[in-house]
């Protein structure tokens, strides 16, 4: 997915790593959620006990993985990381379980993926702290029931909406992470330039946010690669000159809208009438993945009033027309 982690080298990890916030007072914006996580921690704190179980939700790169090990510091606690497709089998959820220490942190991110079966067994390890390992096959098979140190599950969607209900109900702190606005994003470029020793002014800073879907993780990706334009065409400080160069060059444009962006939406518009036309057509014409396009592009493009979504699929709206210059169809505009 564009966006995940998924596609980057090890170095770019490491950079990443190194701008992740380590502590709430870091960690910019999504206040009520962060304000609301503060007063859960340090009651949770105060009790010696494990927090509750929460459930982060959002499109990637909006800071889940961030807020979750910002949690275990503040907690002052081990986490462990996983995802769901990684979970196979329930032996390798019980071996994660088992090595927990007293209010540990499991991090499960794409919980939504996660394998029916090993979701059977998550369930009574969140309920009662236990689990049911089956031991022998056969004729000699038998269940032994291990008890677990008290944890905190977190887990990571950007699909909330594919998340079983048995599965939902168990999380009791659940909250939706927010696209950031521009001059958030624009303090997040300033604190990540500073960490990286580059110099930026703050239109540039600015410029950079404003083009950046709202998402921290893009913004951060495209500081760096402005940063290699300020090296190699300027003199190493990012100027609102070099911000545009490189991000035109990055082929994000005035609005922030990158090049599937622009691909889903005049594709709706010049080859299906601007629609409405169902999701898997829209791939299909875009070469891009349904799934992708409906976690990763499409959210933000409804959210910023681009695209409809209707019944009977969906719609490119007039600011789309206007976003590409073409003439809005006058049956379109009732
Ligand atoms: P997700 O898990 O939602 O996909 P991450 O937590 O991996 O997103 O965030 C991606 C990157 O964006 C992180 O490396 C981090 O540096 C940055 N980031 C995310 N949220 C914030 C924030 N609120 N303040 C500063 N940086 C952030």
């Amino acid at each position: 997915l564009k966006g995940s982690s998924d596609h980057m080298s090890s170095a770019e990890k490491e950079i990443e790593k190194a701008l992740r916030p380590l502590s709430f007072g870091d960690f910019a914006g999504q206040d009520k959620i962060v304000e609301n996580l503060k007063v859960f921690v340090q009651a949770a704190k105060q009790r010696s006990e494990a927090l509750d179980h929460v459930l982060l939700h959002g499109p990637p790169g909006l800071g889940k993985t961030t807020l979750s090990h910002i949690i275990a510091n503040e907690l002052n606690t081990g986490i462990k990381m996983t995802s769901g497709p990684v979970l196979d089998k329930p032996s390798d959820l019980a071996g994660l379980l088992t090595n927990l220490e007293a209010n540990d942190v499991l991090f499960i991110d794409e919980i939504h993926r996660l394998n029916p079966i090993v979701e059977e067994y998550l369930y009574s390890a969140m309920e009662d702290y236990k689990i049911d390992i089956m031991l022998d096959a056969g004729p000699n098979a038998r269940t032994v029931q291990i008890g677990l140190n008290p944890f905190t599950l977190i887990g990571a969607t950007t699909r909330a909406g594919l998340l079983t209900s048995p599965l939902r109900a168990r999380f009791s702190i659940n909250a939706r992470l927010e696209y950031y606005d521009a001059k958030l994003l624009s303090s997040i470029v300033k604190r990540s330039a500073h960490l990286l020793a580059t110099p930026i002014v703050d239109e540039a800073a600015f410029e950079i946010a404003r083009r950046s879907r709202g998402t921290p993780r893009i913004a951060n990706n495209l500081l760096r690669r402005t940063r290699d334009f300020a090296q190699v065409k300027g003199n190493g400080t990012i100027t609102i000159d070099i911000a545009e160069m490189a991000l035109n060059a990055l082929d994000v444009d005035k609005d922030g809208l990158d090049d599937m962006d622009n691909r889903i939406l005049s594709t709706i518009i010049e080859k299906f009438k601007g629609g409405p036309v169902g999701l898997s057509t829209i791939a299909t014409a875009c070469g891009e993945e349904a799934e992708t396009i409906e976690e990763v592009y499409e959210p933000f493009l409804i959210q910023e009033g681009y695209l409809k979504r209707t019944s009977r699929g969906r719609e490119a709206t007039e600011l789309a027309y206007r976003h590409l210059g073409v003439v809005t169809p006058i049956d379109k505009t009732k």
